[in-house]
């Protein structure tokens, strides 16, 4: 039985030109962390659930990305953080939006799952849930990052909405997977966009936008501009070419990143797996931070096009 994973870090204007060999390393280092972490547990025999749970919490720790430790600043100056995770075997989806001072939103969407009887709960209501569940919280400083908060005063300055770094980032995190139970399994988190404004939600946490996994056909984790992914349907469109026209992944991705979302002007990404354990990695913007490996013995890390 195939089992693998796959995993991004955020899509957008990523330039070779304005990153520095130390800069790059220490991405790749946390790709690397995040695959190794979530690769782990399918080839122990662990669900693809749990997987995609440990390499999206990896990412979440890593200041570079734009989840958890790394989330940007709102408009008002706090993090307020969106995540959700699939079970492609039960259609089982947990979400939370809008969160602040989560350490890991996507243990919390889990929970949301597992224990609460709902798909999606917000703000108060979901840290409240998380204190229930005894998930761990951080503090404010635990979130503060000096290049966030300079890229948070820059957007102040200009009075836009920044898609994470300056140049046109999106930092989400994400991951998909099949376990050798042949189950798929997708989730996503994010800080969702620097300046945004106070309670706007993106595609991430939004099951069919941003993350959607069914082991009949595809788990899909999405990063970008979350408005248009949401308008999109993005993730849920795939799963459908694939069941109901009988596309291949790669066709379904095609269609969906470098047709549909461009015509609306939707710039960013996705991983996708499906069943057999094909991996498609798609974006339509300069560069994707992404990675995958394989129980074949194929494996790769990637930040700029090919
Ligand atoms: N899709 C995310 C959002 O709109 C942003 C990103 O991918 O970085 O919240």
């Amino acid at each position: 039985m195939n089992f693998a994973i796959a995993i991004h870090g955020g899509a957008g204007t990523i330039l070779k030109s304005s990153m520095t060999a130390e800069m790059q390393t220490a991405y790749e280092k946390g790709l690397q962390d995040a695959l190794d972490a979530g690769y782990k547990v399918v080839e122990d025999g662990g669900s693809s659930v749990d997987a995609v749970a440990a390499a999206v919490a990896s990412l979440e720790d890593c200041p570079l990305f734009n989840a958890g430790k790394g989330a940007v600043f709102n408009h008002i100056g706090g993090h307020e953080m969106d995540a959700a995770i699939m079970n492609g075997a039960t259609k089982e989806a947990g979400a939370v939006a809008g969160v602040s001072n989560i350490k890991n939103p996507v243990l919390l969407a889990k929970e949301v799952m597992l224990h609460s009887g709902h798909v999606m709960l917000s703000s108060e209501g979901a840290e409240e849930f998380a204190k229930q569940q005894h998930l761990e919280f951080a503090d404010d400083a635990y979130f503060y990052n000096q290049l966030r908060y300079e890229q948070w005063q820059e957007a102040l300055k200009t009075d836009t909405v920044q898609l994470d770094h300056s140049d046109k980032k999106f930092g989400t995190v994400g991951a998909v997977a099949l376990d050798i139970h042949g189950n798929l399994a997708a989730a996503t988190s994010t800080g969702g966009m620097t300046n945004k404004q106070f309670g706007r939600i993106g595609d991430s946490p939004i099951i069919g936008a941003g993350t959607y996994a069914n082991s009949n056909t595809c788990a899909i984790s999405c990063t970008g501009h979350g408005e248009l992914f949401i308008r999109s349907v993005v993730a849920y469109d795939i799963s459908c070419l694939i069941e109901y026209k009988g596309l291949s992944l790669q066709e379904a991705c095609n269609i969906v990143v470098h047709d549909k979302l461009v015509k609306i002007g939707g710039e960013g990404g996705l991983i996708a797996i499906d069943k057999l354990g094909n991996i498609c990695l798609p974006f339509n913007s300069e560069g994707m931070y992404r990675g995958y490996r394989k129980n074949d013995g194929s494996a790769s890390i990637k930040i700029y096009k090919d």
